[in-house]
């Protein structure tokens, strides 16, 4: 066994804190990477917190994974010592089913086995993720990190990415298309940098203008705050596309109204509670009212080289595992510009 230093969460609500645990010896078809940095995504913090139930504890948050190969099992051929290689949010899957087949593994009908808080396929050993300093997992679950991009700002590619971009490329964002985002947050600023690189004209939909600075930056050609009620009739009717990436309760026939004949709204934040939405909201102008999970591991590795072919990385907050706590609160309040980056060196403190 491989004793792996990492942060847990020992049950919901209570501070993270230091935690050895034992991961597997590499398998013939395992890669064994040290973990050079982890995003915090505020997934983390809704399992950590228990926020949508069942949470399997003590639990080792972390699927924005990046680091280097430092052993491999003897049947692997995709990568070798040395590589520079990212994890997401799942390390396996049934693998035999119709979406795992087509590359489609986070929809797996037996269920993806999550990277934390989930079980291995024998459906008893629990999963540990990023927030650690190591971790093994079969080399068909691993992503190739392109050489030109920086890996710190790359491990948020991993989920935030993937997330954003699988519905763009799926909604077909593009020249012509007007797309918005709602929630400039990790996810947010990831949607609004991968939207403006395929094309599409990027409006951000933020709670207030505290960020427009950073929005036009980022790529955006418009940014509008949702507090302002004069928003809602001026956008009215206007996308092609929007994406909701807000992790709290908000209206969502609001912002279905801001859809054009045809438009499609994609939720990937998920809060706590259900939303009610009305009819009405969807049948006026034929809208769409989708959903989209991460992404399958050919479209992560399809996003990780349109990124380096676009030079596209997140913009980081880089901070030692010890102030995770800390950071959790900041992104609680939307006070992240634009996610928390945990450099694992500082574990050996
Ligand atoms: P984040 O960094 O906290 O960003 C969320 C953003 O939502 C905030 O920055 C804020 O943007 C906006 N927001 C927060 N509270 C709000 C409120 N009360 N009303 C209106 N807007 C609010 O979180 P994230 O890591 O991007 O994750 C976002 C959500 O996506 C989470 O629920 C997460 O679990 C989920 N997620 C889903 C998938 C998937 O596959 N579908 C994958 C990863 C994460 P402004 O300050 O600009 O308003
Ligand atoms: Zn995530």
């Amino acid at each position: 066994m491989i004793i792996t230093k990492g942060y847990s969460a020992n049950i919901a609500k209570a501070p993270l804190s230091p935690f050895t645990f034992e991961r597997r010896n590499p398998k013939p078809n395992d890669v064994l990477i040290d973990i050079k940095y982890c995003g915090i995504c505020h997934s983390d913090i809704h399992q950590a917190r228990d926020e949508w139930g069942g949470s399997i504890f003590p639990m080792v948050p972390g699927h924005e994974i990046v680091g280097i190969v430092s052993a491999v099992g003897n049947s692997v051929t995709k990568y070798k010592i040395g590589d520079k290689v990212g994890v997401g949010c799942f390390v396996d899957s049934c693998r035999n089913c119709e979406a795992c087949k087509s590359g489609l593994e986070q929809y797996c009908s037996e269920g993806m086995s999550g990277t934390y808080n989930s079980k291995e396929r024998d459906g008893k050993t629990p999963t540990y993720g990023g927030y650690s300093d190591k971790i093994v997992v079969d080399e068909n679950y691993v992503l190739r990190i392109p050489e030109n991009l920086s890996l710190d700002a790359t491990a948020p590619l991993l989920c935030a990415g993937i997330t954003l971009y699988s519905p763009l490329a799926h909604w077909n964002a593009g020249p012509g298309k007007k797309v918005a985002i709602i929630g400039l947050g990790g996810l947010g600023h990831m949607g609004v940098k991968i939207a403006h690189a395929m094309g599409a004209e990027v409006t951000i939909l933020s709670q207030s203008l505290a960020k427009s600075e950073d929005g036009k930056r980022l790529g955006a050609d418009h940014f509008y705050a949702t507090s302002d009620r004069k928003t809602f009739s001026k956008l009215s009717g206007y996308f092609d596309l929007i994406i909701n990436t807000v992790s709290a309760d908000i209206d969502w026939n609001s912002y279905l109204s801001l859809l054009k004949l045809n438009g499609t709204m994609v939720v990937v934040g998920v809060p706590e509670k259900q939303v009610p939405v009305g009819a009405f909201s969807l049948i006026g102008g034929r809208r769409s009212l989708a959903g989209s999970l991460i992404g399958g591991i050919k479209e992560t590795q399809d996003m990780l080289d349109f990124c380096g072919k676009h030079n596209i990385t997140s913009d980081i907050e880089l901070i030692p595992i010890q102030k995770v706590n800390d950071a959790y609160e900041r992104v609680i309040k939307s006070d992240v510009r634009y996610r928390f980056v945990i450099d694992m060196e500082s574990l050996k403190n």
